[in-house]
């Protein structure tokens, strides 16, 4: 039995049980699992079909160009902020490059005239104020959510009422905003605004079709200087994740496509890889996508009406 040293709080020291889990899938999840179940004290054998980790969280080099398919703000960038202590549980994340930059979003329209959303909010007020001040309060409501929603503290999602109900106190005033921009998307936020470049940002791309809320705390983090964007991209954290689980003993296979889960009387109990391969295994747990997994490595056997 080898102790494993834990340094975090929170964690209790625990011995190697010999117990075997093999997680399907290197995407952020499967990552994220392994390391857990390595400072478990399980042993860990992840299996990722693709040749390298990260799944959705995807970056890569071409000449002096780092292009980037995911992360382009990391939410717990600042040692001091929401988020930076659990991802410090699944790598050191201080060990990142972290740029933040003054401005988030430069529109320009094809007249030449144009509006910059700067990351510091005193900054994007009077910017935005310049631009239109027929837009005034619209404008003023928006930075006040802006500062309102840095206040905001994250629950902890494992700590329940005990670990939560100071952090639910404080937050309670805020509940109201929350539940207000959750409820409209990006696009009907921008319609409070005459100004048709600042109307754009929020209508744009991405931003347009989620929930508005998305975009308002994004903006209080990176005024908080808690959102930055890390040099090298998803590439880098997901590098870091995988040193620490292969520091931790686990193992990554790659090029490693499942295509079965093994069950016994509705126990998952190992796995099956395309070209046959079986490894057994004490649990499974996949992290590959809800779709492939319920419909082709479980064969739809477990699918209810709702889940089809
Ligand atoms: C453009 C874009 C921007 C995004 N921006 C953000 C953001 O700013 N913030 C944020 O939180 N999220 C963002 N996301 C979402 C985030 O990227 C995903 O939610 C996250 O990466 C999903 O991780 P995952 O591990 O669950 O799944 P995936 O990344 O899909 O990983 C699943 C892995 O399983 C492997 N796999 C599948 N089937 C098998 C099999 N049979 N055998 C072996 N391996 C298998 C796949 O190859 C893959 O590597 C963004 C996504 C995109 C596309």
């Amino acid at each position: 039995m080898q102790s494993l040293f834990l340094r975090e709080a929170g964690f209790k020291i625990m011995t190697q049980s010999g117990r075997k889990i093999v997680i399907i899938g290197g995407g952020i999840a499967g990552l994220c699992t392994a390391v857990y179940a390595l400072k478990c004290g399980y042993r860990v054998e992840l299996l990722e079909m693709h040749d390298m980790a990260g799944g959705l969280a995807m970056s890569w080099r071409r000449g002096p160009y780092t292009f980037e398919t995911c992360l382009h703000w990391l939410v717990g960038s600042s040692p001091n902020g929401e988020f930076h202590a659990q991802w410090q549980e699944v790598f050191d994340i201080d060990r990142l490059a972290v740029i933040n930059p003054e401005e988030f979003v430069r529109i320009e329209s094809e007249r030449g005239d144009s509006v910059t959303f700067f990351t510091n909010v005193d900054r994007l007020e009077a910017e935005l104020l310049r631009r239109a001040p027929q837009d005034a309060l619209a404008i003023r409501d928006f930075t006040h959510s802006v500062r309102s929603l840095g206040k905001f503290r994250m629950l902890d999602p494992s700590g329940g009422l005990a670990r939560n109900w100071q952090n639910m106190l404080h937050d309670l005033p805020i509940f109201p905003l929350l539940g207000k921009l959750s409820k409209i998307s990006g696009r009907e936020y921008g319609n409070r605004f005459s100004d048709p470049l600042i109307r754009s940002f929020f209508s744009m791309g991405d931003i347009g079709k989620m929930s508005a809320i998305a975009m308002v705390i994004s903006l209080a983090w990176m005024n908080a200087g808690n959102a930055g964007y890390c040099v090298g991209g998803s590439q880098a954290i997901i590098r870091l994740i995988q040193e620490n689980i292969e520091g931790l003993g686990g193992k990554i296979r790659f090029k490693a496509k499942v295509e079965r889960i093994l069950v016994e009387n509705d126990t998952a109990v190992g796995v099956q890889l395309a070209g046959g391969e079986i490894i057994m295994a004490d649990w499974v747990v996949s992290a590959a996508d809800g779709h492939a997994t319920i419909f082709d490595l479980l064969g739809g056997r477990y699918a209810d009406a709702p889940t089809r």
